[in-house]
């Protein structure tokens, strides 16, 4: 196994103790699109030694792009991404124990699903869950590592509880869904996750060995401009989740989801999306499937689902009873 490593132990900020450092370490990677593709293959080829890999879809031609993972037969075998990482990665390093889980991270599941890890890993393409990630690093004192990326620009950070500012000290709440771009309504090249996922993995590694010389910054890059920039965050004095108050955890905000009985049909409500512009939404909406709205509600149609939304950010997903489809529809079109 000393072989296999041999490269990354040369590396002088590694070496032999840092090897062994991260063969004892447990990781989740929570989300495995195009952030979780890499960061799971570059810690799972350097040999951390547990990686759970956590996600609730399923693969689609357009993720092939930029999900570096997933191939043509694992769409055909219809797979979920958490079980297509899980087996690809096993004939990568077999001496690594990788479980792929799928499943929506909420409030009611996630304290079980990070329990034993030494770090939280973020590929999500949603904000309310990287608030409960937060919720959850801070009560429990595991660092996370977020990072983020759409069109061609994409920002990192790392939560290190008691050290550095939180999440929520620099996002304090949910913004507007509106305001959210998302890849499936701005578009995303594979470059920019690629360069995000690669800095999350360099943290996560110097996170592992104990480096004292993590990034405390917010590092923001634009493959395109080819630009790389980093800032500082402060703490915010009135920020809940660093006092203690886990809002996110505890169900207080966030995605409701609920099976309209006898309609064949779920609601997905998020009181953060109160005042939802229909009209800016269906101009984001109308390149990506049919959408017609009047004041009082808009119906939008994409791959077969029909959702109508409404302006109190109510949405209702019709022809399903599956609450975790409708959160994933949620937030990939509506923002959140
Ligand atoms: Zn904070």
């Amino acid at each position: 196994m000393i072989d296999r490593y041999s490269r990354q132990i040369l590396f002088r900020e590694i070496g032999e103790e840092g090897q062994k450092k991260l063969g004892n370490s447990s990781v989740v990677i929570i989300g495995c699109g195009a952030l979780g593709t890499i960061i799971a293959t570059s810690l799972v080829r350097a040999g951390v030694g547990k990686v759970k890999i956590i996600d609730r879809d399923f693969i689609e031609y357009h993720n092939l792009q930029r999900q570096v993972l997933f191939d043509e037969e694992d769409i055909e075998s219809q797979l979920p991404k958490a079980i297509a990482a899980e087996r690809h990665l096993k004939k990568v390093n077999s001496s690594v124990e990788i479980e792929g889980v799928v499943a929506d991270v909420n409030y009611a599941n996630i304290e079980r699903l990070i329990t034993g890890a030494d770090l939280i890993l973020d590929g999500l393409d949603n904000l309310e869950t990287r608030f409960l990630i937060n919720d959850v690093s801070l009560k429990h004192k595991i660092p996370w590592v977020y990072g983020g990326a759409v069109s061609a620009s994409g920002m990192t950070t790392n939560i290190i509880p008691g050290e550095t500012p939180c999440f929520r000290c620099v996002v304090p709440s949910l913004p507007p869904s509106a305001v959210i771009h998302t890849c499936d309504t701005v578009g995303v090249i594979g470059p920019a996750p690629f360069v995000i996922g690669s800095l999350q993995s360099t943290e996560a590694m110097k996170i592992l060995v104990g480096t004292k010389e993590i990034n405390r910054g917010v590092i923001v890059i634009d493959v395109w401009q080819g630009t790389f920039r980093s800032f500082k965050i402060e703490p915010r004095q009135d920020c809940p989740t660093c006092q203690g108050r886990y809002e996110f955890l505890d169900g207080k905000f966030g995605t409701r989801t609920t099976a309209l009985c006898g309609q064949n049909a779920v609601q997905v409500l998020n009181p953060e999306s109160a005042g939802l512009s229909l009209e800016e939404l269906a101009k984001r909406l109308s390149p990506l499937g049919e959408v017609s709205y009047n004041e009082f509600m808009l119906r939008f149609t994409v791959d077969n689902h029909e959702m109508v939304v409404f302006p109190d950010g109510r949405v209702i997903l019709k022809n399903t009873t599956d609450e975790s489809l409708a959160r994933g529809l949620y937030a990939k079109y509506i923002g959140t």
